[in-house]
């Protein structure tokens, strides 16, 4: 691992932290230790924050009030779900009619984007995190994979935890599809660099590409997808990784930290030098 003063050098330019939340941020219904301190203190110092998520079927709503019970305070502009890098994303090809698959809550993400949504000669076939899908969506969603239409899918997860469970998610979905008809989607959500990217138009391109960190507490997910998007790539072992997965992996983080209070205290050595 980096020493203290390697990792303080690596962090001096970020000024937007895009954060994974589970594992990162929070485990299960508790704040992780310092978590509440070091968001604060972003806050404070004027570095931005971005809770970001693969989740596709909730509103950003959702994320601000868990977060608020947590303690922590957040707005809606702060999250951006794998739904929103999407509409992004299709904004900024041009796209203006979409056939989507997704719950309500997608539905009315893609609205406010000024998408038309309709089964009427669609220019792309977008799907999400669906807890509404019916046969006929599929149907339909299937007939236009056939005809050409462009597939493009939110985020890649096959299965979405639940407290005790897992219940199948968009990449289950994609497979489903794909055989059917033999066509697979761009994918926008974490490892894709397109999320992030979706985060720099976000902040309509204000900051450089070197000023963002992806913080998270996967190696194959999150710090995949802040190294596929040419980004510093900040691994946090409150979650799920340990140094043994950073060894056995092929994805290398640039900073490795105990958890958000340690990338907190290098904020801190960085402003007090300033
Ligand atoms: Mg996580």
């Amino acid at each position: 691992m980096d020493s203290f003063a390697d990792k303080v050098k690596k962090l001096q330019d970020v000024r937007v932290f895009l954060l994974d939340m589970d594992g990162t941020i929070y485990l299960g219904d508790k704040l992780l230790p310092r978590a509440k301190e070091f968001l604060d203190y972003l806050q404070t110092s004027g570095r931005r924050r971005v809770f970001l998520t693969n989740n596709s079927s909730k509103n950003k709503d959702s994320y601000v009030e868990k977060l608020n019970k947590l303690g922590v305070e957040a707005t809606r502009d702060e999250v951006l779900t794998s739904g929103e890098a999407t509409c992004i994303y299709l904004k900024s090809i041009g796209a203006k009619r979409v056939y989507l698959m997704g719950t309500p809550d997608l539905e009315n993400e893609f609205k406010s984007w000024g998408f038309e949504l309709t089964e009427d000669n669609p220019e792309y076939m977008v799907l999400g995190f669906d807890k509404t899908l019916t046969y006929h969506k599929l149907v339909v969603g299937c007939e236009f994979l056939r005809q050409g239409v462009p597939f493009i899918a939110t985020h890649p997860d096959f299965n979405c935890p639940m407290e005790n469970t897992y219940i199948p998610d968009t990449g289950s979905m994609i497979e489903l599809m794909k055989a059917s008809t033999g066509v697979s989607p761009k994918v926008i959500g974490k490892p894709n660099k397109e999320i992030i990217e979706s985060a720099f138009k976000k902040f309509n391109n204000e900051f450089e590409k070197k000023e963002f960190a992806m913080v998270g507490d996967r190696v194959y997910t999150d710090v995949k997808t802040g190294v596929n998007a040419g980004i510093c790539a900040i691994l946090v072992l409150s979650g799920e990784s340990t140094m043994q997965t950073v060894e056995e992996s092929d994805v290398k983080p640039t900073v490795i930290a105990e958890n958000v209070g340690e990338i907190l205290d290098c904020l801190k050595e960085i402003d007090k030098n300033k």
